[in-house]
Parts: C-alpha cells; sequence; structure tokens
C-alpha cells in the first residue's frame, strides 16, 4: 500500500539550495520559499506563509494574496522569466522560475520588502492597532524600502546568476553538508556500538535526528517485550495527540520489505489514528528479520542523501538494540539463577513450616516484583485450600480464608492444574469479576503448587511493583522456582511429622531412640517410596540374649543401663540414614532404607559384635559369659510387602536365631514358616 521511497535520485537538497540563497546578496532582503506547481494549493499556501508571516504574525490577505501569487507564478513559469509585483499591502514579491531540472523546484518566492513609493493601507494599520499588533511598518523588512524597478533588477539579476550558484555553490555546499553529517554519522555509530543501555542508544540517534538532520517531527515506535509495541518517545509531537494501532502497524511489517519507505499522512493515520501529518518517512528498526520497532520522520520532504544517513544510524540502532536485548536478556537469566540457587538453599535451612510457606512466598513475589500474593495449602480431607502464608494484606484476616477446591481463582487452578496468568480481571472471561479493591492492579498469576504429580496447593501472586502486567516470562521464571519450592514443602511435611510425632513421644525416654509408632509410620513411608522408586529395603529386628536372667541377676537399674548402652551401640553401628526404633522391652528394631540383604548383614554383624565387645557389669554369669543379642533380618519386597509381613519374617528369622544358640545372625528363609514362635514382645 504504501510507495516505497522515490527511485529518482534527488541532488539537490532544498534546504540547502534556500540557505544558500538566504545568503546571497541579492536575495538576503527577502523572505525566500521554494514552489513546485505539483505541491498544489496547499503548498502554496505554505511558501506564503513562511514568506509572509514574519511580517505581522499574522495573514490577513490569505484569498487576495494567493490568486496575485499564482496568476504571478504562472506568469514566469509560462515566459520563464522572473515577475515582480507588489501586493495590495504595499509589499514587493517576486518570483523566479528555477532551471528546468527533475531535481529543483520550479520557482524561488521572495517577497516581504515594503515598496518604496507604497502607502500603508491604512485600513490595516488600524486593524492591527486596534488588536494591539505591530504596525507593519515596525516589523518585517521595513527599513530597507526597495523600489519595484530595483526589486525587479535583482530578480533578473538573481535569476541570470542562478545557473552558475548551482553548479558550484550549491554544489560545494551540499558537499560540505554531506562531508559533515557523513563524519557525525560514523562517530554516532560508534558511539552506539559502546552503548551499554538501550535507553542510552536510542537518546543519541534521536538527539542525531534533531540536531545533525535538524527534523521537526519525529517518533519512535518500540517494541516491548512479549508482542507490545508502544510509543517511546516523540519529538516536535504531541504524543497526547494520537495513538497507535498495534495490529495494524505489526501487519505492516510482516508485509514489507523493511526499506524504509515515504507514506502519505492518510496512510500513517491507519496506524497512528489521530496523527495529523502531510508525509512521512518511515525507517523500520529491524535486525535478524524481527521487528524491533520504527522511526518516523514526519512533515520534511528528506533528501536522498540524508535519507541514506538516516537510514544508516537507524540499521546501527537496531543492531545495537538487539544485541544489547540479547546481552540484557542473559544477563537477567544468569542473576535470576544464581538468585534461585541462593534462595533454595537458604529454604533448605529454615526451621519451620510455617517460616517454609512464608519464605518461598516472599521469594515468588520478589521473583516476580510482586507486591502482594498469597500461599494456599490443599486439605484434602475438608477439601478446602487454605492460606498459609500471605504478603501485602493482614495474616489473620487471610488465614480465616479458605477457597473450595474448583471454586473461585485459586480454587479453578487447582482443579485444572493448570496456571492461570490474567491481565485485566475484569475483563478475562475466565474470571471475569469486579477488581477487588485490595489487588491495586488488574494483573495476577496463579499457579498450582504439585509434588509428585500430586496437587499440594495454589500460589497467587498481583499487583507488580511497576504497575505492569505479569508476562509469560514470569510465569515460566515462576514455575521453575517453585518446582523447587515444593519439594521443600514436601520435606517439610515428613519434618513436621516428625515434630509432631515428639510431642506424642515418638521417642523412647529411657534409651532415646524412636518408639514403635514411629516406627509403623516410617514403615509405611517406606513401602510407599520403595514401591514408586523400586527399592529394596531390609528390617533388623534385634533382641538382648537372656536379658530377663540378666535383670534378675543385677536388678533392674542395671537393666535399664544396659538398654541404654545397647541402644548406643547399636546407634553408632548403624549408618546415618537407618531408623533405629526400641520396638518393645529389650527388643530393638532398624529401618535400613534402600539396603539389599547382603549389605544389611554387614550391619546386623557390626552391631552383634559390637555388644559382644562391649562390657556389661555382671554380664559375666549369664550363661554366655558375656551380654549377648540376637539378630533376625526381613528384606523388602522379597520377604514381604507389609508392615505386618516384614516384621513376622524378621520375627521367625530371630527365633530362629534364638533357637540355634543365640548372640548370632539370620536371615529370614521361607521355610521357617510354620515354626512356634518365641514371644519375643512385651
Ligand atoms: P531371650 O534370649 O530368649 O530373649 O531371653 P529373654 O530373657 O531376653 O526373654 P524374655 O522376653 O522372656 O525377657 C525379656 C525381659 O526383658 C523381661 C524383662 O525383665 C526385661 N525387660 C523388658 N523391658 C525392660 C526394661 O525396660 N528395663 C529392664 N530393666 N528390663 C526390661
Ligand atoms: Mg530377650
Ligand atoms: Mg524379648
Amino acid at each position: 500500500m504504501a510507495h516505497t521511497t522515490t527511485s529518482s535520485i534527488k541532488l539537490v537538497d532544498s534546504r540547502d539550495l534556500l540557505e544558500m540563497l538566504r545568503q546571497h546578496p541579492l536575495s538576503a532582503p527577502f523572505n525566500l520559499a521554494l514552489y513546485s506547481e505539483e505541491q498544489g494549493r496547499g503548498g502554496l499556501l505554505a511558501a506564503i506563509q513562511t514568506i509572509c508571516a514574519p511580517l505581522s504574525g499574522e495573514l490577513h490577505c490569505t484569498a487576495e494574496c494567493c490568486r496575485a501569487w499564482e496568476d504571478g507564478i504562472s506568469q514566469a513559469m509560462l515566459t520563464n522569466q522572473p515577475v515582480t509585483q507588489s501586493c495590495a499591502q504595499g509589499f514587493i514579491c517576486f518570483i523566479v522560475p528555477l532551471p528546468e531540472r527533475s531535481d529543483l523546484p520550479d520557482c524561488l518566492l521572495g517577497g516581504g520588502v515594503f515598496e518604496q513609493s507604497a502607502t500603508v493601507n491604512r485600513n490595516l494599520e488600524r486593524k492591527n492597532h486596534h488588536e494591539g499588533k505591530p504596525l507593519l511598518l515596525e516589523s518585517g523588512n521595513t527599513s530597507q524600502r526597495l523600489s519595484l524597478s530595483e526589486a525587479e533588477s535583482m530578480a533578473d539579476e538573481l535569476s541570470r546568476s542562478l545557473p552558475r550558484l548551482l553548479d558550484q555553490q550549491l554544489h560545494s555546499l551540499s558537499l560540505a553538508r554531506t562531508t559533515k553529517r557523513l563524519e557525525a554519522v560514523q562517530s554516532l555509530a560508534r558511539d552506539l556500538a559502546d552503548c551499554t543501555e538501550s535507553e542510552q542508544a536510542i537518546a543519541i540517534v534521536s538527539e542525531a535526528l534533531v540536531v545533525l538532520f535538524n527534523l521537526p517531527k519525529v517518533l519512535i515506535v518500540l517494541q516491548q517485550s512479549g508482542l507490545s509495541m508502544t510509543v517511546h518517545s516523540t519529538l516536535g509531537l504531541d504524543p497526547e495527540s494520537f495513538q497507535l494501532d498495534q495490529k495494524h502497524l505489526a501487519a505492516h511489517f510482516d508485509n514489507t520489505s523493511g526499506h524504509p519507505e515515504v507514506l502519505s499522512g492518510g496512510e500513517l493515520k491507519i496506524f497512528f489514528p489521530g496523527l495529523e501529518t502531510q508525509t512521512a518517512h518511515l525507517f523500520p528498526l529491524k535486525e535478524n528479520n524481527r521487528y524491533l520497532g520504527a522511526i518516523v520522520v514526519l512533515d520534511i520532504n528528506l533528501h536522498s542523501r540524508d535519507q541514506a544517513l538516516i537510514e544508516l544510524l537507524v540499521n546501527r540502532l537496531a543492531t545495537r538494540l538487539e544485541s544489547l536485548k540479547t546481552a540484557e536478556g542473559r544477563q537477567l537469566e544468569r542473576q535470576f539463577s544464581t538468585r534461585m540457587v541462593a534462595m533454595i538453599s537458604e529454604l533448605s535451612l529454615v526451621g519451620t513450616r510455617h517460616d517454609l510457606y512464608q519464605k518461598i512466598l516472599e521469594m515468588s513475589s520478589e521473583l516476580l516484583t510482586a507486591t502482594s500474593g498469597s500461599l494456599m495449602l490443599l486439605h484434602e480431607t475438608e477439601g478446602t485450600l487454605k492460606i498459609e502464608a500471605v504478603k501485602g494484606m493482614t495474616s489473620s484476616l487471610a488465614k480465616t480464608m479458605s477457597v473450595a477446591y474448583g471454586e473461585g481463582i485459586a480454587g479453578q487452578v487447582a482443579k485444572s492444574g493448570f496456571p492461570m496468568l490474567v491481565n485485566d480481571i475484569e475483563r478475562d472471561t475466565r474470571v471475569a469479576t469486579k477488581n477487588r479493591p485490595r489487588f491495586k492492579t488488574k494483573s495476577f498469576v496463579s499457579l498450582p503448587l504439585e509434588a509428585n504429580d500430586r496437587l499440594i496447593g495454589v500460589l497467587n501472586l498481583a499487583d507488580k511493583e511497576n504497575g505492569r502486567n505479569f508476562t509469560e516470562a514470569d510465569l515460566n521464571l515462576i514455575r521453575t522456582f517453585t518446582g523447587h519450592a515444593v519439594r521443600m514443602i514436601d520435606r517439610a511435611a515428613i519434618l513436621e511429622k516428625a515434630g509432631q510425632f515428639e510431642q506424642l513421644a515418638i521417642t523412647d525416654p529411657l534409651t532415646g531412640l524412636y518408639n514403635r509408632r514411629f516406627l509403623e509410620d516410617r514403615l509405611q513411608e517406606e513401602f510407599s517410596r520403595g514401591e514408586r522408586q523400586q527399592q529394596n529395603f531390609c528390617i533388623i529386628l534385634a533382641d538382648l540374649d537372656n536379658f530377663k536372667i540378666y535383670n534378675d541377676l543385677c536388678g533392674h537399674l542395671a537393666g535399664d543401663n544396659a538398654l541404654r548402652k545397647t541402644a548406643e551401640i547399636i546407634r553408632r553401628s548403624a549408618r546415618e540414614m537407618d531408623v533405629v526404633n526400641r520396638y518393645g522391652g529389650e527388643e530393638f528394631c532398624l529401618i535400613l532404607p534402600g539396603t539389599s540383604k547382603k549389605e544389611s548383614v554387614f550391619v546386623g554383624e557390626r552391631i552383634r559384635r559390637a555388644i559382644e565387645a562391649e562390657s556389661f557389669p555382671g554380664e559375666s554369669h549369664l550363661p554366655l559369659g558375656r551380654l549377648t543379642i540376637s539378630i533376625g533380618i526381613a528384606t523388602f519386597p522379597a520377604d514381604g510387602v507389609t508392615t505386618n509381613e516384614l516384621i513376622h519374617a524378621a520375627d521367625l528369622a530371630l527365633y530362629s536365631a534364638k533357637q540355634s544358640g543365640r548372640n548370632r545372625l539370620v536371615l529370614y528363609e521361607a521355610n521357617m514358616e510354620g515354626q512356634t514362635l518365641l514371644s519375643h514382645q512385651d
């Protein structure tokens, strides 16, 4: 739809030409403008405005003058001779046809010098006086009056010398300017390459457009993260006076070559509704086939030399913006991953569950610069989500609130298992609710927390610090973080369980070992882990030999001491990961996670030998001459897949050890079934 840059190469920049003519002694007294018939009436009015407006600040004679100018121009063009005339207000104006060349306008217009013999238009003077405007004679070039014939000969002389001026002076002026701009552009390109921030790079180019190229109106559009395009800055334009139609501009970019274009005011209005302009040069900011935005130069007919230089500068800017963006992205990624690792290790040091939830929420908020949010956990039995941590609202209030599974935003997220990224809570059809007053912005993120494919809660974040919307990038970041954080929640659940049992005395007061209740719980966990991860584990049942006799011989107190000592020896002999329990009176049970039958023999034997080696007061009177221990071992899943089956198997092995003389270790075997059990338990 838009036509590309005019193909005819313009050798003469009309701005250069005007500047040269203004400096010429013959035309110096006049206000000057250039005009081509193809510019039409609008162009002529603009030219007259340039010539006459400085006289009284306002044009009083538009229609009349315009006709006079039009007549003069027709005559000058027809005869190819200068026309000099004086207007109704007593001002001299001239029209000098320019040599017929495709790169030159049709004619030079001059005016604004008062005619010597003219009398001031008294009516106009009175009007101006009334309105407090300066008298015509006091403004403009009135000091330099000329007679019409003087002006005529000046115009003739100017007309005669024009070809030579164009050939020599204009050429050198143009060359000097080109060289100056080229040098400046080269040095700016170097500055751009040194830029470390996008804003800095954009500022360099903006400044060059205004100062170096003297452009009256410029607007810069930039593609922000995500897909949105925004007007980054405007120069010489009221940013409030127009809008940006992102969709149309993006579609236009998709369909064009990426080269600079010249657009009419009407064409430009499609992209910028409300923008009033005659013509525009659109320079796309494009790098690696990606549009980063555009620079639009308004209301000026750029010389092809300047077009090329601006294009060069814009391309350099695009390259720099792209590489900065990539570098900024990488830098950000690095920062985030470093911060995330620090956060996760910090989480592992948190002491209580409550602190953990609060920390996870705080860290999530930090990562997404959210100023409010909540962490909810699913209470499966009640089917509700309960707020466990809040930010940005009273926690006592929040703790009383719970959400039913499947209801409300968090409830829906919990049920669907899909995160929700909402940019406008009032408009998003998924949630369509009047923005609740506690949210400052309308954008929020709500995502499910899952551990081992099981939903455990929902994390909600809202009110981004800068008031902007949350992005897909935010969502990805927070998903990575919560992926790690839920493992901590899972771990905390186990710790918490331990904590809870501690209150219910999970430890045995005599030996300090875990008691039977804890053992049963832990065994359940080992079964589900064993099933999930296809892992072996063993249990060891150990029972002191002839302990009744020891008690009888040495007394109950000595018996207690011997039990304490035994517990300590077993704990020392076991490995860090093994769970040691006091199972009954003088019976101990160990869980050996992830351990094969073979490996468990090493642990068991170490215990047996350690007890045998230890000296207990009064033990020499025992049947074996020392206090010893017998051991039975059973393995999951080979010897049993439930607590009962496994304990039963270990008990049979222990019974076998007792039967075969005590102070020994026996592994469970299937043929032990059917044998009479010793009563090991209290
Ligand atoms: P065996 O080698 O066949 O196991 O013989 P045993 O005497 O050890 O077997 P039994 O189970 O009949 O006896 C266990 C004794 O352990 C009974 C009790 O006197 C003693 N005992 C159990 N709990 C405690 C305790 O907490 N403190 C003390 N001092 N003795 C205990
Ligand atoms: Mg015993
Ligand atoms: Mg016993």
